[in-house]
């Protein structure tokens, strides 16, 4: 599928074209490329832009227009994902919220919950944390211990969670308990409650990664309250609702990042030309393997897209279900070998402490940052099982 010459989408690309030259500019400007899901630098510019956003009628643009949404077609997302990588805009501070709890709010939520929550979030009035790893719990998630017990209209809710992307500035969570201590079955007793952050029960506290900032954070719950109708799907069976909320961190989320790296990509071929590297054939290989990884995930996001688009083209589920496994591998280690490579490139100066927006400085938060991708949203290995299992059919 070519999405440069789909002719009913080229009067939507353009809307959209203007309204980001249109908008994109003063403080706006200067936050252009900046932030990523890993990183919460320029917070308050990049909140402030994404309410421009809202209020432009660009958020939730998938989501049925009764909710906020645009009730837009997948083409058309993807034509706005393009453009707004194309124009740097800044990176989204409410993906938790708008690719993973919308979603599954629109999929499992009941209509109060909807009608509650989704306005809110594409109008940027409420942020939201994902409260499903534990110290203990990560790949094995349904050996969460957190728990919730009944107590009249309420859920009272113990435990811990743990790397709560962009937790301490959420207004609410939402947390996967025990909430059937009896149950003999791992998978079931489990249920998703939306839990707000503001009261005595909840303590959330920043940790500091290693490029120096703090986007993630521990929360703990004691003697937490939420009232019995924040249970997305039924109680004791939070799984299933877990598993396609994690579908959608695997899958969709991916292309905003294959778009924010090929602006990478040409940012470290720029580097690499001004510093003198590309007399380097092993800088110069390295740069082409840079390249072509990037076309790689472009074209298979293509194909992932044309599938979801146009289901006669091929068999949907399993080609697509497929792809977006392998593309969450190998998008996480091209990344990490391009920090690898922009931080060769700089020499000495990558070693050096240098201003927030410098060339080295970028490298270098590429370097460290990218190390995070093949942990969050299902590790490196664990994608090779599914990869293993699920694509070849390997036995487990
Ligand atoms: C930057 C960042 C942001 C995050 N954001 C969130 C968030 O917002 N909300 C949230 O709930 N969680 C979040 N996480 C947590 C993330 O989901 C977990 O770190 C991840 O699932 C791995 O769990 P773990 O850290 O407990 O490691 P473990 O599961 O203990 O794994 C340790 C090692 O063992 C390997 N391993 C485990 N099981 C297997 C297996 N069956 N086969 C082969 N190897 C295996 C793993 O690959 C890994 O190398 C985030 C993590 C990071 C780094």
């Amino acid at each position: 599928m070519d999405i440069d010459i789909a002719p009913q989408l080229a009067e939507f690309r353009e809307e959209i074209r203007r309204w980001l030259d249109d908008h994109l500019v003063g403080e706006f400007a200067q936050i252009r490329g900046v932030g990523s899901p890993t990183d919460d630098a320029a917070w308050e510019a990049r909140l402030a832009w994404e309410k421009e956003l809202g209020a432009g009628g660009w958020l939730g643009l998938g989501w049925p227009r009764e909710y906020g949404g645009r009730g837009a077609s997948l083409a058309e997302e993807v034509v706005f994902e393009y453009e707004y990588a194309r124009a740097a805009a800044p990176a989204r501070v409410g993906t938790q919220a708008l690719e993973l709890l919308g979603p599954t709010l629109i999929r499992f939520g009941t209509d109060r919950q909807r009608e509650r929550f989704l306005p809110k979030i594409v109008a940027v009035e409420e942020m939201w944390g994902q409260g499903f790893s534990e110290p203990g719990s990560g790949s094995d998630l349904a050996s969460v211990s957190t728990r919730a017990r009944r107590d009249g209209d309420d859920w009272v809710i113990d435990g811990q969670k743990i790397w709560t992307t962009f937790g301490h500035h959420a207004d609410w969570l939402y947390v996967l308990c025990r909430t059937d201590p009896d149950s003999t079955l791992r998978h079931k007793g489990l249920s998703l409650l939306l839990v707000p952050v503001d009261q005595p029960g909840v303590e959330v506290r920043p940790i500091r990664n290693l490029a120096g900032g703090s986007e993630f954070s521990e929360c703990y719950f004691d003697g937490a309250r939420t009232s019995t109708d924040m249970v997305v799907g039924e109680v004791g069976g939070g799984w299933p609702v877990v598993m396609a909320t994690l579908g959608m961190e695997r899958g969709a989320a991916l292309m905003p990042m294959q778009l924010s790296m090929e602006r990478e990509v040409q940012e470290t071929i720029t580097q690499a030309s001004k510093l003198g590297a590309t007399a380097d054939p092993r800088i110069r290989r390295r740069l082409t393997d840079a390249y072509i990884a990037v076309h790689l995930m472009r074209s298979t996001n293509l194909r992932i897209v044309s599938d979801l688009i146009d289901p006669d083209a091929g068999v949907p589920g399993a080609r697509s279900a497929a792809a977006a496994a392998i593309m969450k591998l190998f998008a996480s280690t091209e990344h990490q070998k391009l920090g690898e490579l922009a931080l060769d490139i700089q020499g000495d100066l990558g070693l050096l402490e240098s201003d927030e927006f410098s060339p080295a400085s970028n490298a270098q938060k590429m370097f460290l940052l990218s190390r995070a991708e093949t942990i969050y949203g299902g590790t490196a290995e664990i994608q090779r099982n599914i990869v293993s299992e699920r694509v070849l059919g390997l036995p487990r």
